[in-house]
Order: structure tokens, then C-alpha cells, then sequence
């Protein structure tokens, strides 16, 4: 009997629900863990706590106040029985980075105290080369420095006092995730406050607002321990489905069982305590599946409540025997998880600029937005379908899942209407009664249409819900930033332009401004029809309609990032200020490198398993068949044996064959590995390891679950799909 698997699903089977600590009102808690406007009104000078106020919008901190503000944040931070700090950032492995230090010291005298000063506040230095740096380190220095984010505010986990900061070279370049989205958050409040200030001069600023949803797996720890892929991958290799997936979907918003409850209860705690303002949770559509997702906030923020919450999540499901997978496709045969972004701009005057409302005027407004953002996609959605891929976001969007490899919009019936009556507004100066017409049937109906836009098209990529833009795509592994910079900057590039050309007609041909607009807005959409689709968009008609379109399908992640060098796709990047030529080269050999990584291991763990598991397994049991064979022969003899034990007979064959197939496709994918390892130029060998390599994950697959269902149970090592699916 395999004794590690029963031992494991014995102990998942025997778990009770972990007790929560009842904490209290939420409303009374919240952020009690942040140090936010309250924490910081009690514990800096006026003049400090001004100084704070003013760096997030921009103004530089001396440093007298610098010093100040770091007595103030440790004081709060021992108050809260804090012991370290540490500066916390989000480097180009995807994940957070942190290196503790304590606030204890001893003075020059041997007297021991806390200590906190300005300048370890504001900047530190750190190795650069244990991070990706796509080259540029040897380019330039090896050492790097994280610099202290004020937007984003100082939080506590744990004993240790987090300071959120940016990640970058000796020279400036970005080593971080954080730099290039700050970046491009500012090109957007530029761009879109310029155009904002056309319907409403006393627009000063525009903020991007960021909703996420974070879909993930819980399996018992006990069970995810005994599967090597599961921990070294965060994914199942091998695995026949299970006789019962999603098919009844009785999981969708089901009931949410206790154990899973009180994770969520506990870890709804945490986030509360950290300023995390969660909303909803509930069952997702696969088995063992969930979603949770918060009230929107400001992007970069909502982007590090993010990072910070698929920490926490790891953490305390430590406590409640989970492991949490974030993997886009732990299982075969069951939903991947995303992580949609719901994405607006929001105006320091209290507008929604994505939002439709009760004037004329400020429908304009929104149709201003609203199309220049089609039209970024549409002239960026190859740049688009490169911010979201990776190795494990592939088994989403290049194979059937939800949504596909080709980037669409999907705006509903109602919207599309409009958009066909903009089409046709007169070319240069419109007459009084087009004017009006315009006023009242078109752009003034938009909030009754609205009302009907409850037709939510699941299976788009990108989607307008309303009120805001819903960017599906997103890998449920991915950090929001990337995606995030990539939309921000091509909308915010489309928006300066839009701001140029409504100026030229009204400079140069005399057009009244709303006359422009209607005239700018009336060509965009002209020129972004081919990216609009209602339709399904896992079909395979949309594939081939797509392709007439002349849109992008890159079902693999070195095929997407290609983009990324592209020319025009720097200089836009440039232009906008936000990220420069080396700082995009190094990103495309990250990634690249970061793919050919993920599926060496992939590959690694494959042959381990098969090897070591599957074939000693299915040899066990064929001997136990073997010896069964020649026991029917000794009683019924050379003659009759044949017709008795014709079924073992087939099953000792057809075991021979699969452990043979899994052993020469090992032995082959090893080979083509070895190779692809020698090839020097990483783009050609990401392209190895996808179309060489890769390939003979399935062809293992499918060997290996035929032995899954012959094998005897009680042999089998490997915890199967029904007992990581339905144990909790
Ligand atoms: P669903 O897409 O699951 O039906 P909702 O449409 O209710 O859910 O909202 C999903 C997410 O959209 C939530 O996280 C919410 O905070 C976010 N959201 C709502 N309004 C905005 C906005 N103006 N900007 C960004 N995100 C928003
Ligand atoms: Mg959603």
C-alpha cells in the first residue's frame, strides 16, 4: 500500500476547522495595522505629517522633516510591539522582497536603543545582483537602492514594520515592479487631466482606480505535500480528471465549507487589520476553487494590496493546513483562476470619467474616455496580450479557457448602437439640428441604455461593466503593475494624441471644441472596429474571424513577448516617460528567462515523477498480475489458461506499452532539454523549451494516467484528483 498517499488523505480527512479569534467590528479595525491618516495625525509633528501629505504629491522631503517622520513612524511602530523593519518592494521574480533589520542598536557606549533614522527611511542601498536584472547589472553596477514610496503607506506584518518602496540600479534603470506603474500612473494623470479640463476646467488631477478579483485553489497541505509537482510547480503534471469535476456546478456559489470559512474569516481579519478593504468572497466554479476581491482603490496602492495579500494568504493558510495555489491552471479538466483588473479613471473633483451620467456634457466626457481607451487597445493589443503572458498564464489563454489569446473589447449591444450613430456624424462643422439631435438622442440617452448593459459577455477579454473597464486576461499568478503600466501608458499615449488632434481642427479648420471631439471621436471608431467583438470568444469561427481582422493570437508566451522590442512599442514608452530602451530590453530577457526557467522545472519534475512513481508503481502491480496469470495456469493448465486470462494478458501488454512510451518520451523530452540548455540566445531558447519541449508534457500525461486508472488504488502513490478536489 502506498502509505505516504493514505497517511495524507487520513490526516486531511481527520482535520477540524481551525478556531478564529473574533476581532470585532471591522469599520473599528481597519487598517489598525497601516500607518494611515490617523496613525500618522497621532504620531508626527504638523509640520511632518505636512511633509508626508506633500511627497505623495510629489514634493520632495528634506531632510530635517525626513528625520522627524522616521521617529514618529518607529514610535507607532513599538507602540505596536514592532521590532524590525525593513523595506519592502516588489523585484522582477513577481513575488515581494524584504531583508529585515532590527530597530535595536547599541550606542557608541554600549547603551542598548531603538533606532530609526531619515535616511534609513528614505533610501537604502541593496544587492542588485540576487534579483533579475536582465543584463543590466552587467552593463552598469551591481548595487542597487530601494527608495521609500509615500503614496504607498507603511504597514505592519507580523513583528516587522514594512516600508514600501521603489527597486532601482545604481544607474536608475528599474529593477522593480513599482517604478515603471508609478511612472505610467503619472502619464495618465497628465494626459487625462489635459483632456478632463475640456468638459471641467477645475479638473487638477486624475487618479487610476484598480479593482482586482483574486481567484485561487485551497488543497489540504497534508495532500499538496504529497505531490511532488504540486510543490515544486504549484501545478498538477499528471492526473486522471476525476469521475466528477465541475459538470453539476454545484460549487458556483455554493455553500462554503467551514474549514474554508474560517481561512477566509481569518485571513478577512488580516487584510482588515492591514487596510485591505475585502468585500466579497465566495466559491468559484471548480471544485475547491475561490474568489476574493476588494473595494477598488487607487491603482498603486491596490496593486500592493494585492502583492501583500497573496502573502498574507500563503501565511495564514499555513495555520489552517491549506495550501493555497495561485497557479492559472492547478488542474486538468477543471476552471483556471484569473485575476481581473477593473480598471477606471477618477477626476480629484469626485468624477467617475468612465462613468455615464445625467448631462450632455458629461456624456461627452465619458464617450471621450470611453472610445480613446478602444482605441488604445485596438492599436495596442498585441502589447496588450504581451503584459499578461507567462508560462503558467499560457495553459489559460492559448488553450480554449477563459478569455483567449486574442485581445478584444466587448462594450454591449447598447454601447454599440451609440458608437454607430457617432459613426456617422458630418465630416468638419456640424448644423444646429445635428448638434441637437446628437444632444438629445445620442449622447444624452446614455444612462437609460446603460441601465440594459446587464449582458455581461464572460468570455471577453476585456470588457466594459458599467462603469469601469474589466481586463480579464490577467493571470491569477501575474502582479497587477505589469498589466497595469501597459494599459495606463497606451491610454495615456492615446489620450495626448486625441488632445493634439481636437486642438489642430480647432486651431487650424476653426471647429468649435465639441465639434472636434465629435469629429476626432467619429474617425477613432472608425479605425477601432475590427477590435469590438460581442460574440464567443472561445469559439473557433472568432478565431478565424480574427485573423481576416488582422488581431494578434499568440498562444505562447515567447510568441506574445515579441512585441515587447518592437520599435513603436518603445518609443511610446519613452515618449510617455516611462520606462526607457534598456529598461525594456531587460524586461523582454527577464521574462523570456523566467519562461525557460518555469518549464525546465516543469520538465525536471515530469521525468522525476514519471520515473520515479509512475513506472515502479505500474511495474508493482504488473508483476501482481504476472504472478496472477501464472497461478491460473497452474490450475487450469497450458490449454485453457488463454481464454481464462486473456483480459490480464491484454492488461500485462498494454502496461508494457504505456511504461515503455513513458520511458522513451523521458528519455527524449531529457535530450531536447540538454539541448536548449546549450543554446545561448534566450529568445531562441525560450522557443526550444516551448515548441520542443513542451510538447512531451502530454504525451507523458496521457501514458501515465492510462496506468492511473489500470493500477490497483491501493498501489497508486500519487494523491489523485478526487481527493485533492474534494478533500476540505
Ligand atoms: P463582478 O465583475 O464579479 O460581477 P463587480 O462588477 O461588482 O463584480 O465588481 C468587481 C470589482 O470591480 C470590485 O472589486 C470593485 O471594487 C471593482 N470596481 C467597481 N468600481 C470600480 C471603479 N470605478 N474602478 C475600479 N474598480 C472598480
Ligand atoms: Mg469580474
Amino acid at each position: 500500500m502506498s502509505t505516504f498517499r493514505f497517511r495524507a488523505i487520513e490526516k486531511a480527512a481527520s482535520r477540524e476547522a481551525v478556531k478564529v479569534e473574533e476581532l470585532g467590528r471591522k469599520s473599528l479595525i481597519f487598517g489598525d495595522h497601516v500607518f494611515n491618516d490617523k496613525s500618522m495625525r497621532q504620531f508626527l509633528t504638523p509640520e511632518a505629517y505636512q511633509a508626508v501629505k506633500n511627497a505623495q504629491l510629489g514634493i520632495k522631503i528634506d531632510r530635517r522633516l525626513a528625520e522627524y517622520i522616521a521617529l514618529g513612524m518607529k514610535e507607532w511602530a513599538l507602540s505596536k510591539g514592532v521590532s524590525h523593519y525593513t523595506h519592502w518592494f516588489q523585484p522582477l521574480t513577481g513575488t515581494t522582497a524584504e531583508k529585515h533589520d532590527a530597530f535595536f542598536e547599541t550606542s557608541f557606549d554600549g547603551d542598548p536603543v531603538e533606532k530609526f533614522n531619515g535616511s534609513q527611511l528614505v533610501q537604502q542601498e541593496s544587492d542588485a545582483s540576487s534579483f533579475p536584472n536582465g543584463g543590466i547589472r552587467n552593463t552598469f553596477e551591481a548595487r542597487g537602492y530601494t527608495a521609500w514610496d509615500p503614496t504607498s503607506p507603511a504597514f505592519i506584518f507580523g513583528s516587522t514594520l514594512c516600508i514600501p518602496t521603489v527597486f532601482i540600479s545604481y544607474t536608475g534603470e528599474a529593477l522593480d515592479n513599482k517604478t515603471p506603474l508609478l511612472k505610467a500612473l503619472n502619464a495618465i494623470d497628465d494626459a487625462a487631466t489635459e483632456v478632463a479640463k475640456f468638459f471641467d476646467k477645475n479638473v487638477k488631477k486624475v487618479t487610476t482606480t484598480l479593482g482586482w478579483e483574486q481567484e485561487y485553489f485551497l488543497v489540504d497541505s497534508a495532500l499538496a505535500a504529497s505531490r511532488p509537482d504540486i510543490l515544486t510547480t504549484g501545478r498538477t503534471l499528471l492526473g486522471h480528471t476525476a469521475a466528477k469535476g465541475q459538470q453539476l456546478d454545484d460549487h458556483y456559489f455554493g455553500s462554503i465549507p467551514t474549514r474554508v470559512l474560517n481561512y477566509m474569516h481569518d485571513l478577512e481579519n488580516h487584510c482588515i487589520l492591514l487596510g485591505i478593504p475585502v468585500k466579497t468572497r465566495h466559491n468559484e466554479v471548480a471544485p475547491n476553487q475561490f474568489e476574493l476581491a476588494p473595494i477598488f482603490e487607487e491603482a498603486n496602492l491596490a496593486v500592493d494590496h494585492n502583492s501583500l495579500l497573496m502573502d498574507v494568504m500563503k501565511k495564514v493558510a499555513e495555520k489552517h493546513h491549506f495550501k493555497v495555489l495561485f497557479h492559472e491552471k492547478p488542474f486538468k479538466g477543471v476552471n483556471g483562476s484569473g485575476k481581473h483588473n477593473n480598471w477606471s479613471l477618477a477626476t480629484d473633483t469626485g468624477v467617475n470619467l468612465l462613468s455615464p451620467s445625467k448631462t450632455p456634457k458629461s456624456n461627452l466626457q465619458f464617450l471621450t474616455f470611453f472610445i480613446n481607451t478602444i482605441k488604445a487597445v485596438n492599436d495596442n493589443e498585441e502589447l496588450l496580450r504581451s503584459a499578461i503572458a507567462s508560462a503558467s498564464n499560457d495553459h489559460r489563454l492559448g488553450a480554449n479557457e477563459a478569455p483567449p489569446a486574442i485581445m478584444s473589447v466587448f462594450i454591449g449591444q447598447q454601447l454599440t448602437k451609440v458608437l454607430n450613430e457617432l459613426k456617422e456624424v458630418t465630416d468638419g462643422k456640424l448644423s444646429p439640428e445635428e448638434k441637437t439631435d446628437l444632444k438629445l438622442n445620442v449622447v444624452g440617452k446614455i444612462p437609460d441604455v446603460l441601465l440594459d448593459n446587464t449582458d455581461r459577455n464572460r468570455t471577453s477579454p476585456f470588457a466594459f461593466t458599467g462603469n469601469k473597464w474589466e481586463f480579464r486576461a490577467v493571470g491569477s499568478t501575474a502582479n497587477c503593475a505589469g498589466p497595469m503600466t501597459v494599459l495606463n501608458t497606451i491610454v495615456a499615449k492615446q489620450l495626448r494624441d486625441f488632445k493634439n488632434e481636437v486642438d489642430a481642427l480647432v486651431e487650424k479648420d476653426g471647429l468649435k471644441r465639441d465639434e472636434a471631439i465629435f469629429n476626432v471621436l467619429r474617425e477613432y471608431i472608425k479605425d477601432s472596429e475590427r477590435i469590438l467583438f460581442e460574440g464567443d470568444g472561445y469559439g473557433d469561427e472568432w478565431e478565424k474571424e480574427a485573423v481576416k481582422r488582422g488581431l494578434s493570437n499568440n498562444k505562447t508566451t515567447p510568441s506574445a513577448l515579441r512585441i515587447k522590442k518592437d520599435p513603436k512599442v518603445i518609443s511610446i514608452f519613452e515618449e510617455m516617460g516611462v520606462m526607457t530602451s534598456i529598461e525594456m530590453h531587460a524586461r523582454y530577457e527577464i521574462e523570456l528567462e523566467e519562461y525557460v526557467k518555469r518549464i525546465q522545472i516543469e520538465g525536471r519534475v515530469l521525468g522525476d515523477i514519471a520515473r520515479n512513481h509512475v513506472i515502479p508503481t505500474a511495474i508493482k502491480y504488473q508483476n501482481l498480475v504476472i504472478d496472477n496469470v501464472k497461478g491460473l495456469k497452474e490450475i487450469f493448465g497450458a490449454e485453457d489458461f488463454g481464454t481464462i486470462a486473456a483480459e490480464q494478458l491484454q492488461m500485462i501488454k498494454k502496461i508494457s506499452h504505456h511504461i515503455e512510451q513513458i520511458n522513451a518520451k523521458v528519455t527524449e523530452m531529457t535530450n531536447e532539454r540538454k539541448k536548449a540548455n546549450l543554446i545561448e540566445d534566450v529568445e531562441q531558447q525560450a522557443h526550444a523549451y516551448c515548441d520542443v519541449v513542451k510538447p512531451y508534457f502530454d504525451i507523458i500525461r496521457y501514458h501515465s494516467d492510462k496506468l492511473e486508472l489500470m493500477v490497483d488504488n491501493e498501489l497508486w502513490t500519487l494523491t489523485k484528483y478526487r481527493e485533492l478536489l474534494f478533500t476540505n
